[in-house]
């Protein structure tokens, strides 16, 4: 979302109530920077307020050199002074601001990070970025900004009035009784305008829409000759966007005309009513210059505060978003980074049930039984959305079961501390995910504790090593988008690597599909069994060739385990799921290799 973009927030009391907290994430001293800057504020609101009255003074004293030399210095004093204080105005708002802004970042960052995986699932990604950087972004200007120049703009109306009341009241009534009106109508006027140019640009916007459909899609439209149709499209489009770029140019006419006449005929028509008073003797020549300068003065102000008000409006909303968003009771209170308890790595699922918040009237575990000695392997197969990947969610605790319990060891999970139970598992999954940094920093990721000899101990053992020495920088490579690209095979090998390093108690290995070439699946595979020697290890399987050797092996379907045993007692069951499963992909390999080497 852009700045541009934030919808606009009604200013009710509780809006107002809500941002306020705000100022309770400031500490005490930047309130007290804060109340100093806004009191500067109000001197360069007033040492601004006296330039016209000045103005006016000087002009009444032309015919006196000494009183004008005087009248110019004062000028100078003033703009110094103004000078000075709207320096530290500003100096000191910028700090505030960006105090907050670094605080509602990391505070935000911090929120975010520790919620559940489930907040993930339902917040897209680009909606949680555009808190950071659109509504963040909004509230740091509102600080910066707007806040001052609405504050400022509010007491220069007021002080303006004030003056113009003490110079004369008629001619203000007057002023009061049409330049303000004047300025309220065409900045709605002007709303209105911009309103119509967005509606053109969407139009435009649409317009190159349908061209690019058309052109990328071409052979669609002439397979189907669907031309005429696409032209027809084509051309309602152009014709609506045309009586509305019509409509937007007679209306900024409209608007240029009534700046003509309204604006500055108001003007002018005060000037007329003033120089007639001036000739009557009822106020001087300098006063009426006074006068008018205040009514420039007034009247940009009125503009002016209209468009803080829309900005100001526009900050209640994201401060709304964000608070909310860093109130919102995280997935577990920042856990210490205190000692481990140790866990024997024996896993029990006991009569597990479970279906996603999101969808709770579908059961996704329906009363799963599994257990896995420490140090055994247990493999899972079952066909797609059978609800493999949803047992490795459960045993993460990212999500908590309907009903019944999990354990490790001998402690239920839903007891543990999330930290110290995660602290136990690594994951090398499908996909491997691997930093923009470098291939040392992506291994380091599974114990950033670790030193190098342990990182370069678990690359040697994940068969990694070699391979990383071989490039020109080693472990300095930098991968992802900005450096070199790995294969999937050397991947995987950094991904055993990093789960190497982490040392777990119990090793979950999401199997890819993908299939590599003989010597790296290889390789790929004695890393494997070197990280699972002396481990517990939980196996999602996809090709049955590969845990042929698991000590059992159970089948899941719609979220049941319908078999389960070793390879040599499920192969025994005639007719059984596994055994066919494992039939159709011998029959398969068999095809294959019998049209490789006929
Ligand atoms: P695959 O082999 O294709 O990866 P799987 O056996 O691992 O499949 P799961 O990912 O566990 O299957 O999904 C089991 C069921 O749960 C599916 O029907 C899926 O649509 C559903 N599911 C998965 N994640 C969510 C979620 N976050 N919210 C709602 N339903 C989900």
């Amino acid at each position: 979302m852009e700045r541009r973009d934030i919808p606009k927030h009604k200013i009710s009391k509780n809006a107002i109530r809500k941002s306020l907290r705000l100022f309770g994430l400031m500490p005490a001293s930047d309130k007290w920077l804060l109340a100093l800057g806004t009191l500067f504020l109000a001197v360069t609101a007033a040492t601004a307020l006296l330039f016209p009255d000045l103005l006016g003074r000087m002009v009444d004293a032309y015919t006196d050199v000494n009183r004008l030399q005087e009248s110019a210095m004062v000028f100078l004093y003033l703009f110094l002074a103004q000078a000075i204080f709207s320096f530290l105005r500003i100096g000191l708002y910028v700090r505030v601001a960006e105090n907050l802004t670094a605080t509602l970042r990391n505070r935000l960052y911090r929120s975010v990070i520790l919620q559940n995986m489930d907040f993930f699932h339902q917040n897209r990604t680009g909606d949680l970025l555009s808190r950071f950087t659109a509504d963040i972004g909004q509230i740091q200007d509102t600080f910066t900004s707007n806040l001052a120049m609405f504050l400022r703009q509010l007491m220069v109306i007021i002080g303006g009035i004030v003056y113009l009341f003490f110079t004369s009241n008629t001619l203000s009534l007057y002023m009061l009784g049409t330049v303000p009106v004047v300025v309220v109508i065409s900045l709605f006027f002007g709303r209105f305008i911009r309103k119509i140019g967005k509606q053109v640009q969407e139009l435009t916007g649409q317009n190159s829409v349908i061209a690019e459909e058309t052109f990328t899609g071409i052979q669609n439209v002439k397979a189907f000759t669907n031309e005429n149709f696409e032209m027809q499209r084509y051309g309602n489009d152009v014709e609506q966007l045309r009586k509305k770029s019509i409509y937007r140019g007679l209306m900024r006419g409209a608007f240029s005309s009534f700046i003509i006449v309204c604006l500055f005929g108001s003007i002018v028509w005060l000037i007329f009513l003033g120089l007639g008073m001036v000739r009557s003797g009822e106020m001087a020549l300098g006063e009426l210059i006074s006068f008018m300068f205040f009514t420039g003065f007034i009247g940009g102000s009125i503009g002016g505060m209209a468009e803080q008000f829309v900005q100001i409006q526009k900050t209640l909303g994201a401060v709304e978003r964000v608070l909310d968003l860093i109130e919102k009771p995280s997935e577990q209170a920042l856990p210490s980074w205190g000692t481990l308890e140790p866990v024997d790595g024996r896993v029990v699922f006991d009569n597990v049930s479970f279906s996603y918040p999101g969808r709770p009237e579908f059961p996704v575990l329906n009363g799963v039984n599994l257990s896995v000695d420490a140090g055994k392997s247990l493999a899972i197969v079952g066909p797609s959305g059978a609800g493999k990947s949803t047992i490795i969610n459960l045993l993460y605790r990212f999500y908590e079961p309907d009903s019944g319990k999990i354990t490790i060891g001998e402690q239920v999970i839903a007891d543990m501390c999330l930290f110290n139970l995660r602290k136990q598992l690594a994951l090398v999954p499908q996909e491997i995910l691997l930093f923009g940094g470098t291939i040392y920093e992506n291994i380091l990721y599974g114990n950033p504790a670790a030193d190098k000899e342990a990182v370069y101990e678990a690359a040697r053992m994940a068969n990694a090593h070699d391979f990383i020495s071989a490039f020109p920088e080693g472990y300095k490579t930098v991968v992802g988008d900005r450096g070199i690209k790995l294969s999937g095979g050397q991947r995987q090998r950094i991904a055993i690597a990093r789960a190497m390093l982490r040392n777990p108690q119990l090793l979950i290995l999401d199997e890819a599909t993908s299939s590599l070439d003989t010597e790296s699946e290889q390789q790929v595979q004695s890393a494997l069994k070197t990280l699972m020697m002396g481990r517990t290890s939980i196996v999602i399987a996809h090709r049955l060739s590969t845990i042929r050797h698991a000590d059992t092996i159970v089948v899941l379907k719609q979220g049941k385990i319908i078999e389960q045993g070793n390879h040599e007692t499920l192969m025994n069951k005639e007719g059984g799921y596994y055994r066919t499963m494992v039939e159709k992909q011998q029959d398969h390999t068999d095809f294959i290799n019998h049209h490789e080497n006929p």
